[in-house]
């Protein structure tokens, strides 16, 4: 049985304290929210924090806020976050990533915020202690060699969040808060392509809200690749939001790829559709574009030049969505979501 390490554990009540313990304790401290990535992470050892300050009892962490847009806190569960109307009728990238994180179980204790800051994964890292001793570890943990590719001076690790690259199509930015002040970020610029350093957020800043702009007039959707529609993690996310003239012309368009890089990628598929309709030779010229931006490699489930290859062919279902075929079938199959 895996264990985990020891650690002090602080429970603040308002994000003001959370973030004065952050700082205090400095660099051995990390946040915990609901858990179910950090805590098997230091059971298998690779993040041992020696202080944990949870966000669970934080209130303010909760809030929505409806105005021209939406604010989300980042304390909601993901359970709570796919049961808000407002997420299902406007938002629908979100609430289809959302619904597809993970098991119910996980969802219901798994928050917004930590899916966020979801930590990057690669077959070489997720692995107990022993297992990564046995080949020396990797430099993302304690080691000096990237087994994915040797020559490597980068982790190559993935990207493995559901939500970041709907809330990225869907043009979101988020708030990061600390003892020195707060700023928000679109949430775009919050992610870097290094699996090791994948976040531009400072170690003492802890993440409360995520905004979205009003998206009248967008529509949105969200296809999850994955071996098991069960509970597992992604091995290709596509997030579309399209925006279109009463006549079916593309005025906007935003295409993110999650799980082909260390970061969520916003492609240049999108722009490639503006002025043109959804015709099947539109689509297909955004699928390829976007199949170029995807850098899969070989540190995840399946073959890495297969999940290239479909790339094209999830961003073709996304976009044939929202130009009103009927997908549920290739949906259910394919994407093995109701
Ligand atoms: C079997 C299994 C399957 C999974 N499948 C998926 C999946 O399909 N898709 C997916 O996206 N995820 C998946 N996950 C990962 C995880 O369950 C979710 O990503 C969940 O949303 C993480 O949220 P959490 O609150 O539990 O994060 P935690 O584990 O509490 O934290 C995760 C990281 O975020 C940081 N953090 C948390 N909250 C904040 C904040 N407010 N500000 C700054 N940093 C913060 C923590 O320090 C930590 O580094 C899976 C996990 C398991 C165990
Ligand atoms: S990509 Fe390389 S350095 Fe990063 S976790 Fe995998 S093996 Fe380790």
């Amino acid at each position: 049985m895996m264990r985990l390490p020891w650690f002090k554990h602080r429970a603040p009540r308002t994000v003001a304290e959370a973030a004065h313990i952050l700082a205090a304790e400095g660099k051995g401290a990390m946040l915990i929210a609901g858990g179910t990535d950090l805590l098997p992470n230091m059971k298998r050892r690779q993040q041992t924090p020696t202080t944990l300050v949870s966000l669970r009892r934080i209130e303010g962490l909760k809030q929505v806020a409806n105005g021209a847009g939406l604010t989300l806190g980042a304390g909601l569960t993901l359970s709570e976050l796919v049961a808000l109307p407002q997420v299902g009728a406007r938002y629908r990238a979100l609430h289809q990533a959302a619904s597809q994180v993970a098991s119910p179980l996980l969802r219901n204790m798994g928050t917004l915020g930590g899916n966020l800051c979801l930590d990057t994964r690669c077959l070489y890292y997720n692995q107990n202690e022993d297992w990564r001793r046995a080949i020396d570890f990797c430099m993302k943990c304690e080691g000096s060699t990237c087994w994915v590719a040797t020559a490597s001076k980068r982790c190559l690790a993935v990207s493995s969040t559901d939500t970041a690259p709907a809330l990225i199509s869907l043009g979101a930015s988020v708030r990061l808060v600390s003892g020195q002040g707060e700023r928000d970020v679109a949430l775009n610029d919050l992610y870097q392509n290094d699996g090791m350093d994948y976040l531009a957020r400072r170690p003492d800043e802890i993440l409360t809200e995520v905004s979205l702009p009003d998206l009248a007039g967008w529509q949105s959707c969200y296809w999850k690749l994955r071996r098991r529609g069960s509970f597992d993690f992604p091995i290709l996310g596509v997030a579309v939001a399209v925006r279109c003239a009463t006549d079916g012309t593309v005025e906007d368009a935003r295409i993110v790829l999650g799980a082909v890089s260390s970061r969520p990628l916003l492609t240049d598929a999108g722009p490639l559709l503006i002025g043109a309709k959804l015709t099947d030779e539109a689509i297909a010229a955004a699928g390829k574009k976007a199949t170029s931006a995807a850098k899969p490699m070989d540190n995840t489930d399946l073959d890495l030049y297969w999940r290239k290859d479909v790339v094209s062919a999830f961003v073709g279902y996304a976009l044939r969505e929202l130009r009103g075929e009927d997908m549920s079938a290739t949906r259910r199959r394919v994407g093995q979501h109701a």
